[in-house]
């Protein structure tokens, strides 16, 4: 089976503008030549590695030079077609200008544009890398372009555009290749098992693509590995162990645990386990990252773009779990543990222990950061406050316990939870309810199990009962810049 896998990416490279995938711009464009008979003389392809910048310039190049071309499209069989498909033709040159980048590769080059084509009609000249010429050689090589023989073709091919000079640029036509998305390279690689029989699931195929960035010819490598890690059966079990991705619940359990203060210990329990287990400290703490980038996007309704590295399974599941969680919580979260990260990677400690140390360190004082009074906190408690006194129940409890207890034991995933749930300003929040109490001379009997709604007593608006409990609160100590610590 191996065999067969290593020539993957060889063995389905396209050899039809049809068999192209993603890339409809710039096919269509060159189609559109071929259909107008405006063949031009100088192209430049740029775009990302791996999308199909070479494989397309050969298609041209077989087009171009095709015995018994099909409409836009080259035969594939002709002898023309074939030696270009073996990497043999005499008309065709591809050149790396990467290890071809001085002035005298480029003089022989024009040298060698003066010879008639061989066997076709076109002498083709693919240089790939072309932003590594030296600057020398991009001027011998823009007098080629200024006056190109009528029977040659160039095709330049960059990943780098903003290297190419403008002068070189003015004398190509140039077309533009996108990244691949995800979706697009997930089916198509299914195709793909397809055709060689492999066992698959839907999440093994998704990291696969992942794993391509964009890149068809990194992602068919990548499957190519898969395939003999997995032994042919691409599964996101199987998958998620060969990238070492920890998997949802991993980083929920994590998020949860910085969430709730009262599961903070658990956080070095965690820390203390993924160390015994060996895994990597620090891609640990910036797949978390990445975790927490991904639920703000979800919060955002950017959940489906292309960047998000979460599964389609798992994203409806954390669409659901997380609904009602802060996003304040989350974009502070993720900016603390990001320059967490940021400094374990300039430390650079020698052992895994070390990391582990560092980490523990920094998570305790992230939570001690968490136990201070937070303006956000206070101020979701006021609101809370101002909802409880709009109540229009005719009963008013002796405190404000229920609330206090409710935000205590709320469960990060179901019930919105308040920055930082110490006790610190709900002790003081108490204070202000004797006032409350007092200015309801008549108020009904007390009942304590009735939920804690106060009533609008007359005389004593809402508006008003919010003023007064905003000024109880101006006489703390909650400095905003805890807002910008957490
Ligand atoms: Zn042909």
């Amino acid at each position: 089976m191996s065999e067969n896998h290593q020539v993957l990416f060889r063995k389905y490279r396209p050899q039809f503008f049809r068999d192209v995938i993603y890339q409809d711009l710039a096919v269509g464009s060159l189609q559109n030549a071929f259909k107008s008979k405006k063949i031009g003389h100088a192209y430049i392809f740029i775009g990302p590695r791996g999308v199909g910048k070479t494989t397309i310039a050969r298609i041209l190049a077989k087009r171009l030079n095709c015995e018994r071309p099909d409409g836009v499209e080259p035969c594939n069989e002709c002898t023309s077609c074939l030696e270009i498909t073996k990497g043999n033709s005499n008309d065709v040159f591809e050149i790396d200008a990467a290890s071809n980048s001085g002035v005298d590769n480029i003089r022989e080059l024009r040298e060698n544009v003066k010879f008639n084509a061989m066997g076709g009609k076109y002498r083709v000249y693919i240089l790939d890398e072309v932003h590594m010429l030296s600057g020398a050689a991009f001027n011998a090589l823009l007098k080629t372009l200024e006056e190109p023989p009528a029977h040659v073709v160039f095709i330049l091919a960059t990943t780098e555009y903003h290297k190419i000079p403008e002068t070189i640029l003015s004398r190509c036509q140039d077309f533009h290749f996108r990244k691949v998305p995800v979706t697009v390279l997930q089916s198509y690689i299914e195709t793909l098992c397809t055709k060689e029989g492999l066992k698959y699931d839907s999440e093994g195929l998704f990291w696969i693509a992942k794993k391509g960035d964009g890149s068809v010819r990194d992602t068919l490598s990548f499957m190519e590995q898969a395939v003999i890690f997995t032994d042919g059966n691409l599964t996101g079990a199987k998958l998620r162990k060969m990238i070492g991705y920890h998997g949802i619940d991993t980083f929920t359990d994590f998020l949860n645990q910085l969430i709730d203060t009262s599961q903070s210990a658990q956080i070095f329990e965690t820390l203390e386990n993924l160390f015994q287990a060996g895994i990597d400290l620090s891609k640990f703490i910036w797949d978390f990252i990445e975790f927490l980038n991904s639920l703000l996007l979800i919060k955002d309704n950017l959940a489906d773009r292309e960047s998000i590295n979460i599964p389609q399974e798992d994203l409806q599941k954390l669409k659901q779990n997380y609904r009602e969680l802060d996003r304040e919580i989350l974009v502070l979260l993720a900016e603390r543990i990001f320059s967490i990260h940021e400094k374990l990677n300039l430390m650079k400690l020698r052992s895994s222990y070390e990391m582990k140390v560092y980490l523990e360190i920094q998570f305790r004082k992230l939570i001690l950061d968490r136990e201070k009074p937070s303006v956000s906190g206070l101020l979701a408690k006021i609101s809370e406050l101002t909802k409880l006194v709009q109540g229009d129940i005719s009963t008013i409890p002796d405190s404000i316990e229920p609330v206090k207890k409710q935000s205590q034991t709320a469960i990060p995933t179901q019930e919105k939870p308040i920055p930082n749930t110490n006790t610190q300003p709900i002790a003081k929040i108490e204070s202000p309810t004797p006032e409350i109490k007092t200015q309801i001379p008549n108020s009904p009997t007390m009942d304590k199990n009735q939920n804690a709604k106060e009533p609008s007593p007359s005389g004593n608006h809402p508006e008003d009962m919010e003023k007064l409990l905003k000024e109880k609160f101006s006489g703390m100590e909650v400095d905003p810049k805890q807002f910008k610590n957490l």
